[in-house]
């Protein structure tokens, strides 16, 4: 018997979703993100569910690449943040990697590496994101240095959005007329079709402008929503991890006693309190506050007090029938990640991507 605190993944879920993200932008082709070990649910096990789905896959760096092609996987994978330095250019290329170009440094050290095969190139245009990409006046120039390249097969131009969970806002909108204004002259000059990417999930979802030749979605294969509230186009998306345990401990609590370190939370009635063997040690964030809900027996109750190591406490009061060894739900199909994250300051994404090693991971 080990401990109980376990996520279930779901890749049907994981594959319905992408098909949800094909179905809004048919004429467009998937790159899947699954960088971080997929969000935190296993990168290798998501890319098998989905190859027969996707043309291609990203992820951040060589090493995780390297970890697909050790387990099988043979579509192209793209590289985020490109190759840190010279020596993985080679392996890269051996690899069937495709490289992300965000610097000058990358250009140079690109034309002037000798490769025994060409790579596909996605150039990054920084289009007020401000972290990675060429600046738009360059964009022509370096393009044209690549094009010149005998190491550079395809180029395909992308940008990455800054704010685009934020419906309608005006920096999204700059950035799709600052990369249409910049890309516009080479799109224009070249004697073959030069490929474009913009979408991340919320773009895909809520910026139909940005649905080009290429889409990455990430979030949304996993089935959270990229955005803070609810928007209808998100509304089908069925999120893939259920992060579960136990009951392992019920006790009474007189009003007035504290419950946990600190004794922030205070009896205010004669209370009970189940504890639940999962803490921050399980990826369970330490900052979620007094209230924040859990399901027992798919009955919401609220955190009492602060999240432990190993354990969380949980006033199940108002709760029929709790008993030890209880399912209790921590976030997942009928308890968003999002909703947890919103009591811990955080979002979703980091909720799911942090899951330590010591929380067992099944696949079903
Ligand atoms: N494209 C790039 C360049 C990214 O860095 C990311 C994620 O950070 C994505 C796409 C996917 O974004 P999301 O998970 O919001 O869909």
């Amino acid at each position: 018997m080990s401990r109980p605190s376990k996520i279930i993944i779901d890749l049907a879920a994981i594959q319905a979703n992408c098909r949800l993200a094909q179905s809004i932008a048919p004429h467009s082709k998937t790159v899947a993100v699954i960088k971080a070990d997929a969000y935190g649910h296993g990168a290798v096990e998501v890319a098998k569910s989905l190859e027969p789905q996707v043309e291609m896959f990203t992820v951040s760096c060589l090493e995780e690449a390297l970890v697909l092609r050790e387990n099988g996987i043979s579509k192209p994978i793209l590289l985020l943040e490109g190759c840190f330095d010279i020596s993985e250019l080679k392996i890269a290329a051996d690899n069937q990697c495709e490289l992300v170009v965000h610097s000058r440094l990358q250009l140079e050290q690109l034309i002037d590496t000798p490769l025994k095969t060409a790579i596909n190139i996605w150039l990054k245009i920084d289009t007020g994101m401000h972290r990675l990409g060429i600046s738009p006046q360059e964009v022509g120039a370096v393009y044209a240095k690549l094009a010149a390249s005998k190491n550079v097969k395809n180029i395909v131009l992308m940008t990455h959005f800054a704010h685009s969970d934020h419906i309608g806002g005006e920096h999204t909108a700059m950035q799709i007329s600052r990369f249409e204004d910049c890309i516009q002259p080479i799109v224009a000059n070249a004697n073959q079709k030069v490929e474009l990417s913009m979408a991340n999930s919320a773009a895909l979802l809520a910026w139909y402008q940005t649905r080009m030749d290429w889409n990455r979605p990430g979030i949304m294969l996993y089935g959270l929503s990229p955005f803070a509230g609810p928007i209808e186009a998100a509304s089908k998306l069925i999120p893939a991890m259920n992060f579960e345990s136990q009951v392992i401990a019920l006790r009474d609590v007189s009003t007035g006693e504290s419950v946990g370190y600190g004794c922030t939370w205070e009896a205010k009635r004669p209370s009970v309190i189940a504890t639940i063997a999962v803490g921050y040690g399980d990826g369970y964030p330490r900052t979620a506050k007094s209230g924040t809900p859990v399901l027992i027996n798919k009955q919401r109750a609220p955190l009492a007090g602060r999240v432990s190591m190993d354990l969380i406490t949980v006033d199940v009061t108002d709760l029929a029938n709790v008993q030890i060894g209880d399912n209790v739900l921590l976030w997942g199909k009928e308890l968003s990640a999002n909703e947890v994250a919103s009591w811990a300051g955080t979002i979703g994404y980091e909720l799911v991507t942090r899951m330590p090693r010591r929380v067992t991971r099944h696949f079903v």
